[in-house]
C-alpha cells in the first residue's frame, strides 16, 4: 500500500510539474534552529525584490514577478508567513516557531539566461517550501524497532550516568508498575507524561542537550492526547508477549499505532516528495553548552542526514522514486559572530556532518556547508579597547538579556565583543575516550529585529541577511536558470 500510494503521487506531481515546473524545498532542523526565520527571510527577499547579489537570476535582473498561490496539499497547514512578517517588522520581535508541519506556494515568473531556452521555457517555477520539525526525522529508526527493543534502550538510555537528575522520576515509575497488570488508562497516561518529562528536560539541559525520540513526544503536532502519543517503554521479561488486555499489551499496540499512523504517513506523505533540502544548524548554543552537547549536536545530525540518503534495501529507501539531490547544511545565527568568525563556523559545522556524510551514500547529492544569517539583526564595527583593536557586533539586545551586571531595556543600541571562534576547533569536540577541554564561551546575546534596510539601488526595503543569496543560488538557481 505504501508503494502504490507513494507511486500515485508522484504521478500526479510529475503530471503537474510537465505543466506547471514545481520544486518541493524542505526546511527542516532541531527546535529554535531557525527554520520559521529563515523561511520568511527567504519568502520577504523574493517578494520585496531584496539585497541578493549572489542569487543569479535576481542579480542579472530576470525575475519578473514573485508571488504567493494557493499551497497544492489541502490536508497541511498554511506556513504563517504574514503573521510571522508583521511581528517581525512593525513590533520587531521575532516569530513563533515551528510546532508542526507547514506549507507556503511562492511562485516566480522569470526569463530564462539563454536565448535558446527562452523560446521553450515556461519562465515560471513554484517553489513549494515545506517546514516540518528535525525531531521528527529522529523517528525514522523506530519503524524497524519492536517495542521490546525500544523499551530495552530508552530504559537503557534514561539509567546512562549523566540522565539520573533527570530521568529519576520517569525510572522510579516504571520500576513501580507490572506490565502484565489489566490496562489502566490513568497509569498509561501518567507513565506517558513521566516519560515524555524526561524527554524534554534532555532536550532542555544545557550540559547534555540530547534529542531522543520519540520526536513526537517532543513536538507533538495536532495528535498530543491521542492513544498514538500515549504510551511510554516498560521493563519486560526477555521473549515473553504480554498478557491480553494487560498495560504491556496496550502500550505494544499503542507504540506500533504511533509508527504506523504518525510516522509512517509523514515518511510517505512528505518527506518522500522532497527535491531539495536545507537543514538549518545552531551549532553555537551546542559550543557554548560545551562538547557533550557538540557531540550531541553531531548525533542527532548525522541519524537526520541518514533519512536524506537511507540505504535502497530499507523501508524508506524502498519507498523513495525520487530522491533528494541537493543539501545544504546551513549554520544559522551568524549575525552573532563578526565576519572574522565565519569561516571557522562553517569549518565546525563541517566537521560535526562530516562523519554523516562520509557514512551514508550521499553520492548524486549535492552537499554544501555555509554560514548564515537568515536575517542579520547585527552590524559590525571595531572598536579601541586599552590599545587593542576589538571587532564587534552592534545591535539592539532585547528586553531582559544581560552582559555581565548591565541589563538591557531592548531600546538601546549596543556595541558587543562576542569573542572569536578557535582557529581550530578540535577542543570543542570530545575525544575518542569522551574527554574534552572547554573553549571559552562566545558572548551570546539575543538582538532584536532589525529594520528594514534601503538596497543599494535603493528602490526597494528589505530584511538585512548574511549569505541568504549564496543558499537561495545553491538550492534553487539551477531551476530558475
Ligand atoms: P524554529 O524552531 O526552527 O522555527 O526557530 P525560529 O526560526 O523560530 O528561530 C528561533 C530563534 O532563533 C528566533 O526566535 C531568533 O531569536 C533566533 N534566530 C533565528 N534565526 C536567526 C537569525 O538569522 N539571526 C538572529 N539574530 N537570530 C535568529
Amino acid at each position: 500500500a505504501d508503494e502504490a500510494r507513494i507511486a500515485f503521487d508522484n504521478l500526479a506531481d510529475r503530471t503537474s510539474d510537465f505543466f506547471h515546473p514545481t520544486v518541493r524545498l524542505g526546511v527542516t532542523g532541531l527546535s529554535r534552529a531557525g527554520k520559521t526565520v529563515f523561511i520568511s527571510a527567504l519568502v520577504h527577499n523574493l517578494l520585496h525584490g531584496g539585497r541578493l547579489p549572489l542569487f543569479s537570476v535576481h542579480a542579472e535582473n530576470r525575475i519578473g514577478r514573485a508571488y504567493l498561490e494557493e499551497q497544492p496539499d489541502d490536508a497541511v497547514p498554511r506556513f504563517q508567513y504574514e503573521d510571522h512578517i508583521r511581528r517581525l517588522l512593525d513590533e520587531r520581535d521575532w516569530p513563533n516557531s515551528t510546532r508542526a508541519i507547514s506549507e507556503l506556494r511562492l511562485t516566480v515568473e522569470f526569463q530564462s539566461a539563454s536565448g535558446w531556452s527562452r523560446m521553450f521555457s515556461s519562465g515560471k517555477l513554484s517553489i513549494d517550501i515545506v517546514d516540518y520539525p528535525g525531531e521528527w526525522l529522529l523517528d525514522l529508526p523506530l519503524i524497524d524497532k519492536s517495542f521490546a527493543d525500544f523499551s530495552r534502550e530508552s530504559i537503557a538510555r534514561a539509567r546512562l550516568p549523566g540522565r539520573r537528575d533527570i530521568a529519576g522520576a520517569f525510572l522510579e515509575m516504571i520500576d513501580a508498575v507490572d506490565p502484565k497488570s489489566p490496562m489502566d488508562d490513568p497509569t498509561a497516561q501518567r507513565l506517558s507524561r513521566a516519560f515524555s518529562a524526561y524527554l524534554t528536560a534532555a532536550r532542555a539541559d544545557n550540559t547534555a542537550l540530547s534529542t531522543l525520540p520519540p520526536g513526537r513526544f517532543l513536538m507533538p503536532g495536532d495528535l498530543e492526547g491521542s492513544p498514538a502519543l500515549t504510551f511510554a517503554p516498560l521493563s519486560a521479561a526477555k521473549g515473553e508477549p504480554f498478557p491480553k488486555g494487560s498495560l504491556g499489551a496496550i502500550l505494544e499496540k499503542r507504540y506500533e499505532a504511533y509508527k504506523s499512523i504518525v510516522v509512517k504517513p509523514f515518511f510517505r506523505e512528505h518527506f518522500a516528495r522532497l527535491d531539495r533540502q536545507i537543514l538549518l544548524v545552531d551549532a553555537l548554543q551546542a559550543i557554548n553548552a560545551g562538547p557533550e552537547a557538540v557531540r550531541d549536536l553531531e548525533i542527532a545530525l548525522s541519524d537526520i542526514l541518514r533519512c536524506f540518503r537511507p540505504g535502497r534495501s530499507s523501508w524508506l529507501g524502498s519507498l523513495l522514486s525520487r530522491r533528494i539531490d541537493r543539501i545544504l547544511v546551513a549554520a544559522t545565527k551568524a549575525d552573532h559572530l563578526h565576519r572574522e568568525s565565519h569561516r571557522r563556523l562553517e569549518a565546525i559545522v563541517r566537521r560535526l556532518v562530516e562523519g554523516a556524510v562520509k557514512r551514508a551514500d550521499f553520492s548524486g547529492a549535492d552537499t554544501q556547508v555555509i554560514a548564515m544569517a537568515a536575517i542579520r539583526a547585527t552590524r559590525e564595527a571595531r572598536i579601541e579597547d586599552n590599545g587593542d583593536d576589538l571587532p564587534v557586533i552592534v545591535g539592539v539586545p532585547q528586553a531582559g538579556e544581560t552582559i555581565g551586571r548591565e541589563t538591557f531595556d531592548g531600546k538601546t543600541e549596543t556595541a558587543v565583543f562576542p569573542g572569536d571562534l578557535p582557529k581550530d576547533p578540535t577542543p570543542l569536540f570530545m575525544d575518542a575516550d569522551g574527554h574534552a577541554k572547554r573553549a571559552d564561551p562566545i558572548r551570546f546575546v539575543r538582538f532584536r529585529p532589525p529594520k528594514l534596510e534601503r538596497t543599494e539601488e535603493g528602490l526597494t526595503l528589505s530584511l538585512p541577511h548574511i549569505r541568504l543569496d549564496r543558499a537561495l543560488e545553491f538550492l534553487l538557481g539551477d531551476r530558475l536558470r
